[in-house]
């Protein structure tokens, strides 16, 4: 998986921060440090690391994070929106011409997917009902034309190809042609490719470059490759005036460097991603979603926002207080069911949990209108000790109850069993969002 090793150690720095009720500067300093080392363990360049650190304490300073009641949280939020921002902000589309056809040059070194990239982006393209033309102007890389025209007939997109003695401008010229001729929206130019850049590859591109005057320049460049990938989009951009990068072979273990550094040194918005070899594999580039995956907290983070938007916070409030002090009832687990409800199907809220699916009990609970019906017969049957203590639940007193609430032994059983988990649960949650049942907070 890409983005391994960065993200389980910006998850350790974090799973610290959240424990804690309440941070110190110097813990806040401590983290910062540790995030530096893991950015730049991930071969991020140190001038971006350096400015991304600078602007995360920034934030934190004016945010206050010290006196926030979830210090943790507002940590990770303020890196989650800085390296968001750090890779570009928001989606970067693709660029549409006024009139048809749009043509779009790719451009990069040997071997970085240019080729694939291409049938790729035509695919992509096919999706959205259009009509791509894929155009093949390498002509040195013995394969290449044939690689070409082997994904067209798979995607069952037009090649157009003039062999490989035809110079690459003249074919991309009469390719433009032939696109209006036949009524195809996009144009896609595969280019030669090199070992490493040089003169006569670069000619040869600002050539039809000016032959095209392509509405986009993608530069697919293999993120395997880290800085080296960087450096690679710097030189083309300060030669053909790039729109954008295709990023490929995120499917590998690449550490992460070019995806974090690439539109910070070169201003190049990262357009698409390539996640596998497979001709369905690209994906338009979400920085958001990207930074989210890079902490490994996609899902906690909109967790966090289906809690916000539909849990009542006083009675959150009055719930956790209540685990604090163990005054948590049958009662409020009735409550607490109705809650989480709203928040939709339970067992997509315990994938998102860290930890949660070890608590088999949970995910039997069906929160629907019949079962919380059941188990409101059955708390109703309890006395108001045994609501408070399920220790005292001894066999005789739960064959009264199920007698009591029309319900079996069976069915008070695993309500026992979803109380006890749901109590392990909230404990979880709470140390989470960084309350005060944290590992090192007040219990
Ligand atoms: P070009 O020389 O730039 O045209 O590169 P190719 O398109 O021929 O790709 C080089 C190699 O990288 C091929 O074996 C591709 O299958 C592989 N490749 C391209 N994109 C990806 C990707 O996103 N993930 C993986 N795993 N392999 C890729």
């Amino acid at each position: 998986m890409a983005f391994e090793g960065l993200a389980s150690r910006l998850q350790n720095v974090f799973g610290k921060l959240k424990g804690k009720g309440k941070v110190s500067e110097e813990d806040v300093s401590e983290a910062m440090r540790e995030v530096r080392l893991a950015l730049l363990e991930a071969d991020v360049n140190f001038k971006v690391v350096k400015e991304f650190i600078a602007k995360v304490k920034e934030r934190a300073i004016g945010q206050d994070v010290m006196k926030s009641f979830t210090p943790g949280m507002v940590i990770i939020d303020i890196v989650n929106k800085e390296l968001t921002e750090l890779m570009g902000g928001t989606q970067s589309k693709l660029a549409k011409a006024n009139k048809p056809p749009t043509v779009i040059m790719m451009a990069g070194l040997q071997g970085a997917g240019k080729t694939t990239t291409s049938g790729k982006l035509a695919k992509l393209l096919q999706k959205g009902n259009h009509k791509p033309l894929l155009v093949a102007c390498d002509i040195y890389r013995p394969a290449a034309i044939k690689q070409l025209q082997i994904l067209g007939e798979q995607i069952g997109a037009p090649v157009f190809s003039m062999g490989d003695q035809t110079n690459p401008v003249e074919i991309a010229r009469a390719a433009i042609q032939h696109a209006k001729e036949n009524n195809n929206d996009y144009v896609i130019v595969d280019t030669a490719g090199r070992l490493h850049i040089d003169e006569a590859l670069m000619e040869e591109l600002k050539q039809i470059h000016a032959t095209v005057k392509p509405d986009e320049v993608l530069l697919v460049i293999d993120a395997m490759t880290g800085q080296d990938a960087v450096n690679v989009a710097e030189s083309f951009h300060s030669q053909l005036a790039l729109s954008g990068v295709v990023l490929t072979k995120l499917d590998g273990d690449t550490r992460g460097g070019a995806a974090l550094s690439v539109k910070a040194v070169t201003g190049c918005p990262i357009k698409f991603a390539a996640m596998g070899e497979k001709i369905d594999s690209l994906e338009p580039f979400h920085p958001d979603r990207m930074a989210s995956r890079i902490l490994g907290m996609g899902d906690m983070l909109s967790l966090i926002e289906k809690a916000q938007s539909n849990i009542d916070a006083e009675k959150a409030a009055e719930m956790e207080r209540k685990m604090r002090n163990a005054e948590f009832t049958f009662d409020d687990f009735l409550e607490q069911m109705a809650q989480v409800r709203k928040m939709g199907p339970i067992d997509q809220l315990l994938e998102m949990m860290p930890g949660m699916n070890k608590m088999k009990g949970l995910k039997d609970i069906k929160v629907d209108e019949r079962q919380i019906a059941r188990v409101e017969a059955i708390v109703k049957s309890m006395t108001k000790e045994e609501k408070g203590k399920p220790d005292l639940l001894n066999h005789s007193r739960r064959k009264r109850i199920a007698a009591g609430s029309g319900t079996t032994v069976a069915d008070v059983n695993r309500l026992i069993k979803q109380f006890d988990d749901m109590r392990k649960m909230m404990k979880q949650f709470s140390s989470m969002m960084g309350g005060p049942n944290g590992p090192k907070g007040g219990k």
